[in-house]
């Protein structure tokens, strides 16, 4: 009885720890960030509105929205955006893009708020409208044939560097060595102006993490997941420099050659 009593009250705490937890626990089991992409067959995107409305209620992208949603949750539980902040995208065919709604806080996503798009803009499918920073996102998914995702947001301390005049130093910590390579400062452009996707996508052929001026940033990957971690890294990395940086006594270099055995690790990583 007494046993009983005990593990009950174990399972009312446990219970509330998960209510207090929520906001920073997964619903669904991450993605492996190094797993493949969505794979379809080229020159078989779905065409006619019955096609298109079958393929985007299909159960392998029904699975994605799903995790664009936990994704969105993620980085709303970080503090990487506020009000309707930041943007996901996932490539799904040859010309079709699955696309987070304008207006909606990231944090608080359905999968039926989640959009079908094409490489022009165009809204396919979903009863929300796609956002406007899309045609960025189209833009590196473009220009960039290794991008199969890509996040934005404005994570606080990497924003922090975005409008400083402090570039984030290089060699300094393996982790962002490994899986941010260099990073990409693109030039402020106007949100949604087309200057903005053309700086950023040409940023983002040479880097997979960029640093928009003024804004915030965007990192691309193999998929949403993947996508998502570089935002993260590079958060991390850019608080962790920051308060290096205030402690006033410079910055311990990894030596060169060390460096590029890191540089090695990440060409491995990314094949
Ligand atoms: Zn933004």
């Amino acid at each position: 009885m007494e046993t009983q009593t005990i593990e009950a009250r174990l399972n009312a705490i446990e219970a509330k720890l998960d209510a207090l937890l929520e906001k920073k626990t997964p619903k669904v089991a991450p993605v492996n960030p190094f797993g493949k992409s969505y794979e379809w067959e080229a020159g078989k995107d779905a065409k006619t509105p019955e096609e298109i409305e079958a393929f985007f209620n299909s159960p392998e992208i029904t699975a994605i929205k799903v995790q664009m949603c936990d994704l969105g949750r993620r980085i709303w539980a970080k503090d990487f955006v506020d009000g309707n902040g930041g943007n996901i995208t996932v490539r799904v065919g040859d010309n079709l893009v699955l696309c987070t709604p304008t207006l909606v806080s990231k944090g608080f996503m359905k999968p039926e708020d989640i959009c079908l798009i094409d490489f022009e803009g165009n809204q396919l499918a979903g009863t929300q409208r796609r956002t406007s920073e899309a045609m960025t996102h189209l833009e590196v998914l473009k220009r960039v044939p290794n991008a199969r995702a890509c996040v934005h947001a404005h994570p606080p301390h990497a924003t922090a560097f975005a409008i400083s005049n402090e570039v984030p130093a290089k060699g300094i910590i393996p982790e962002a060595e490994i899986f941010l390579g260099n990073i990409g400062i693109a030039e402020y452009q106007t949100p949604g102006a087309p200057e903005l996707a053309d700086t950023v996508a040409e940023c983002a052929t040479q880097h997979q993490a960029v640093i928009m001026k003024n804004h915030g940033v965007l990192c691309w990957g193999k998929n949403a997941e993947d996508a998502y971690w570089r935002v993260e890294i590079l958060d991390a990395y850019c608080h962790t420099l920051a308060i290096a940086l205030q402690l006033g006594r410079g910055l311990c270099e990894i030596k060169p050659e060390k460096v590029r055995e890191l540089e090695k690790i990440r060409a491995a990583l990314i094949k």
